[in-house]
């Protein structure tokens, strides 16, 4: 069923809560809605195709169309004597489909227990937590080419999966596929992965069951994040930059010492955009209707539901400018403006 509806408020579809109007929303249930859909747009129009709303900040109204996939059902397709591959519905919620492996004592996915958001979007983002990534699960991705005009199967391979990246976010292909499945591979042999730091110390001796790591995970979350049913916010507001040795040495210099987290990566060194923020004071900072998380300055959140997205770029652009001004560093957002 295609349901349509004109001037919609988006902030009822966005975890961040932020109000802005689209021209038309449009939800659908099933595969082949999808090219009936496309061919009811005018080419002139803009189109965007979202998931729960959860890495998402419409900066201001979206005069064109916003899609949703409504597209359900966890199916498992293949069984082996160690393993199961299961296909699920764009639209079903991430932490649902976690909830399911964990209760059929399935493995693979449970240190993503908590992460908002669909099953659509978990390709999109390889989303990732605690020493696991969607992409270590997933075998393929079934979808529809805006530009073929067909419905295609993409494999993990070619999905060119990366810290929180896919070809489905990359220039060439951003927006051109629609994803309405996943498959993902789950094992039935213990398979813990805990070796995350916040995770290893809770288990002197391996976890048996999957479900013991969700909680766990589950538990380690709460301790830090909003939970965005309570405290709207997109998340991570700002990825961790990437720096080069010069900008390192700044940082060493003015901090007067290296005793702060930073790791050697490709391309230079991360350091975690939330000690930066943290160091430069803004940690539990309000001003107007937004503010920063006190327990994670990484997060921005709208804590009355109150917040306009001027008042959220406003902060962003001050948190921006106070890193850039003391420690030369530029960061950029995490969560996608639209
Ligand atoms: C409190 C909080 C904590 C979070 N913690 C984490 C975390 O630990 N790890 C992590 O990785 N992320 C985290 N996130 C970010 C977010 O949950 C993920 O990025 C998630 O995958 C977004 O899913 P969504 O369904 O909400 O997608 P949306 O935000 O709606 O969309 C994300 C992108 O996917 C595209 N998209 C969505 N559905 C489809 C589809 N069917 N076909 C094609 N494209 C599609 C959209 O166009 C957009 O580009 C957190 C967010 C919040 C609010």
């Amino acid at each position: 069923m295609i349901t349509t509806r004109q001037n919609f408020e988006l902030s009822s579809v966005t975890t961040f809560a932020i109000p802005a109007k689209c021209g038309c929303y449009i939800e659908y249930d099933c595969p082949e809605d999808i090219p009936f859909i496309l061919s009811t747009l005018r080419p002139d129009v803009d189109f965007i195709h979202i998931g729960g709303g959860s890495n998402l900040l419409f900066t201001s109204d979206f005069p064109g169309v916003v899609v949703h996939s409504a597209i359900k059902g966890i199916e498992v397709i293949d069984e082996t004597p160690s393993e199961v591959k299961v296909m699920v519905g764009a639209g079903e919620k991430m932490d649902d489909f976690i909830l399911w492996a964990c209760d059929r004592r399935l493995w693979g996915i449970e240190n993503l227990s908590g992460i908002p958001g669909e099953v659509g979007a978990s390709a999109v983002q390889n989303v990732g937590a605690y020493g696991s990534e969607a992409a270590d699960a997933i075998v393929e991705v079934n979808a529809y080419d805006r530009e073929r005009e067909e419905f295609v199967t993409i494999e993990c391979n070619d999905c060119h999966y990366g810290y929180r990246d896919s070809i489905f976010k990359r220039q060439e292909l951003r927006g051109c596929m629609i994803i309405h499945s996943v498959v993902y591979r789950l094992s039935k042999e213990p398979k813990p992965n805990i070796n995350y730091p916040a995770l290893k110390h809770l288990f002197p001796t391996p976890p048996s069951t999957p479900s013991q790591v969700r909680e766990a995970v589950i538990n380690v979350r709460n301790s830090k994040l909003p939970d965005p049913t309570e405290v709207p916010s997109a998340g991570s507001f700002f990825k961790n930059p990437v720096v080069s040795n010069e900008q390192l040495e700044h940082v060493i210099e003015v901090e007067g010492n290296d005793s702060f987290p930073h790791f050697n990566t490709e391309g230079g060194w991360k350091i975690p955009a939330a000690w930066l923020i943290d160091r430069c004071g803004w940690k539990g900072h309000r001003s107007g209707n937004v503010a920063v998380w006190h327990l994670q300055p990484l997060v921005i959140i709208n804590p009355d539901r109150n917040a306009t997205a001027s008042e959220v770029l406003d902060l962003e652009n001050a948190i921006k400018a106070s890193v850039r001004e003391r420690y030369g560093i530029t960061l950029n957002p995490e969560v996608e403006h639209i």
